[in-house]
């Protein structure tokens, strides 16, 4: 007998992120339609009418989907029966995004087709103990369900977002500047603080995924996000889904060198970019170049603040701070460039409202040190969305979990 041939192309493994059952599919492409005919979807996911039939009245029948009327500027003139459409079953579930922050808590309640239920802000004590954190997210979730007109029980999930180093699938924050110890099992201590089931990601992330799910990202394959906070984040995606690493730590732009020996960053090494344009690296320098704004009693807010001010009114030590933080910015953004290609760079962040200093010179820089290919540049977005909407990130997360819990290939499994 012949020996067994050996095989080439890729092994994926069955069901994997890149399989998703065909149930999955057809609910997701309706949620992302909001209303949508059974041919459109058959046209969508490439399968045949008779499978989505078949798979829409099963997606029927376990309350996930329903029949709705198809808007009237889509139907053509109006005749004949009125056509029927299918869209989600908004209160199959309810999920909790909560964004932690230095600065201001941010939490959301969306249904489980995306809408908002109910959003609140609550100040920040700053980095917490892992006891103080879960009172601090019992408390976000308990008043935002409230506000919702839920109960923190009837919620089906919750998603946390946070600054700092997220391991997203082992649900543990290996350092995070808003809690206090390493490697700490927070989504384990949450479920058993919250009953209820929690998925964590880093901030930059969930900056990502709120545009991929509501933003400009919705119709961008591959694009990326860049934030500027305390510290500097990256989101990447690439064919329209999250790209973590192999690891779940990928994308830490801000630890990416810009210099050989150069800057201490708080990581501990040195000439990591975050160390040229972080908070800290611009109040490091606003202590040393003004000393007179630089007086202890200011917060680093109020430092860059107030370096801010002076830069405005034509202050050259300070203008030199923020022309030097634009220029490694730039230098950042391009490396993104070079090594991605996105449609759209997204950035992000509080540091945006410093935009007058960094936007013109800063994308000028940054043209500059892309490679020249002759094609047009990627486009380049700031977006300076509040907290608010970066707990819709962590709302998208928990949204996918539900989802991923109900109709993914983990319950096809246990079926
Ligand atoms: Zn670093």
């Amino acid at each position: 007998m012949e020996a067994a041939p050996q095989g080439y192309g890729p092994l994926i493994a069955p069901m994997s992120d890149m399989q998703r059952p065909l149930r999955q599919q057809v609910f997701e492409c309706v949620r992302a339609a909001g209303a949508i005919s059974r041919a459109q979807i058959a046209k969508d996911v490439c399968i045949s009418p008779a499978s989505v039939t078949t798979l829409a009245a099963d997606l029927i029948e376990a309350g996930f989907l329903t029949e709705v009327a198809i808007p009237r500027e889509a139907q053509d003139g109006g005749r004949g029966r009125p056509p029927v459409a299918l869209g989600v079953r908004a209160d199959a579930f309810a999920v909790c995004g909560i964004k932690l922050s230095d600065h201001e808590h941010g939490a959301v309640i969306l249904d489980f087709a995306g809408r908002e239920l109910a959003r609140l802000c609550a100040p920040s004590a700053g980095s917490q103990s892992l006891a103080d954190t879960l009172s601090t997210l019992e408390h976000l979730v308990a008043a935002a369900a409230d506000r919702a007109g839920l109960t923190p029980g009837a919620l089906a999930g919750v998603g946390v977002g946070l600054p700092g180093l997220v391991d997203a699938e082992a649900g543990r924050v290996p350092w995070s500047p808003l809690l206090s110890g390493e490697n700490v099992a927070l989504a384990a201590a949450a479920e058993a603080r919250l009953g209820l089931p929690v998925s964590l990601d880093n901030d930059a992330n969930l900056v990502a995924l709120a545009e991929l799910w509501f933003g400009v990202g919705r119709r961008a394959a591959d694009f990326a996000v860049v934030t500027v906070e305390q510290g500097v984040g990256m989101g990447l995606v690439l064919n329209h889904r999250l790209y973590r690493g192999a690891r779940g730590l990928g994308m830490e732009l801000g630890h990416v060198k810009v210099q050989l020996d150069g800057a201490l960053c708080r990581c501990g090494q040195r000439g990591c970019l975050e160390a040229y344009i972080a908070d800290y690296a611009l109040a490091r320098e606003a202590s040393a170049a003004l000393g007179r704004i630089g007086e202890p009693e200011l917060s680093t807010p109020q430092l860059l603040d107030a370096l801010h001010e002076r830069a405005m009114a034509g202050d050259a030590a300070a203008r030199s701070i923020f022309n030097r933080a634009g220029r490694y910015l730039a230098l950042g953004l391009a490396n993104v460039v070079n090594l991605f290609d996105p449609e759209i760079v997204i950035l992000a962040g509080e540091r945006m409202r410093y935009k007058r200093l960094y936007a013109e010179d800063t994308l000028a820089d940054m043209s500059r040190l892309v490679l020249a290919t002759g094609r047009p540049a990627p486009r380049i977005e700031v977006h300076s969305w509040g907290d608010q909407l970066w707990a819709y990130g962590a709302a998208a997360l928990a949204l996918a979990a539900v989802t991923e819990r109900h109709l993914g290939a983990a319950r096809e499994e246990v079926a």
